[in-house]
């Protein structure tokens, strides 16, 4: 077998390259001949078109806001869909243009929150094929987090506290009610506890991690759509793919009913 002597990218050697140490380029797989299908290809099967409107933080008539199962590591992670089962490239004119009314609307929510410095629109729809936009946010002054690898840093931060997770997304979803449509998620209720057991801050150092949801709970099905997109027989991306998890798993953290995408191997996680 050759040996790989691939360079290394710049990249790499970016300030906001999440990585250091020794690396090395992988070995580029061969193509295939076929591409296997996306999840939901078909809409009797697809996750988007078989989800409730109370899985999402908020709905129109057209279009549908939905956040993770749980706190990420970033203040706000969300996707926007629309209601047809259509991929970018196939909306009519009408769809076409409410998205970027709704992308520019989705963007100003998030970025009105405190603590939000940018907010980053994507699209890679190589995981399901029902039409979903990512909006991440990037916290204010965490200058080392700008830039495309901001998906990578997600899972690597600290989640952040449940509380403001859930302040952050009914601040969003309120937002873009002003505008029309049903704001389906509420703050979170006063928790009658000590003041010393609640933690109200909001910027937390990524060495500090002070509140996650679990110590060993999994992250949210939010970025890992590069392994959901490679072969399940690569015993390595296999162990990546998050199991089935089944809804009485998920609901303990599911801001309403459970995620959506929960329990697919080919996650929503830019896919
Ligand atoms: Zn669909």
């Amino acid at each position: 077998m050759p040996e790989n002597i691939a360079p290394l990218p710049d990249f790499t050697r970016w300030p906001s390259f999440p990585f250091e140490g020794n690396m090395r380029v992988k070995p580029l797989a061969a193509p295939v001949e076929v591409e296997p299908p996306r999840s939901g290809e078909d809409a009797a099967d697809c996750v988007a078109c078989n989800t409730p409107d109370e899985a999402y933080i908020w709905v129109s008539e057209r279009w549908r806001v939905r956040a993770m199962d749980r706190p990420t590591g970033l203040p706000v992670v969300l996707i926007l869909e629309c209601r047809s089962h259509l991929d970018i490239g196939d909306l009519p004119n009408l769809l076409a243009a409410e998205l970027g009314v709704m992308t520019v609307r989705l963007e100003r929510a998030i970025r009105s929150l405190d603590g939000v410095a940018r907010v980053h629109v994507n699209r890679w729809g190589d995981g399901s094929a029902h039409l979903h936009m990512w909006f991440l946010a990037r916290p204010y002054g965490r200058l080392q987090l700008r830039g495309t690898f901001l998906t990578l840093w997600d899972d690597i931060l600290p989640a952040i506290p449940e509380q403001q997770w859930r302040q952050n997304l009914a601040h969003v979803a309120a937002w873009l009610a002003e505008f029309g449509g049903t704001a389906l998620a509420e703050p979170p209720h006063i928790q009658w506890e000590s003041p010393s057991t609640i933690d109200y801050s909001e910027d937390k150092p990524a060495d500090q991690p002070s509140a996650p949801p679990a110590a060993d709970a999994p992250r949210p099905n939010t970025l890992n759509d590069v392994d959901a997109r490679q072969s399940p027989a690569d015993p390595a991306v296999s162990e990546s793919i998050p199991t089935q998890r089944t809804p009485a798993e998920t609901s303990g953290a599911a801001l309403t009913a459970p995620h959506p995408y929960t329990g697919q191997t080919d996650t929503p996680g830019h896919s």
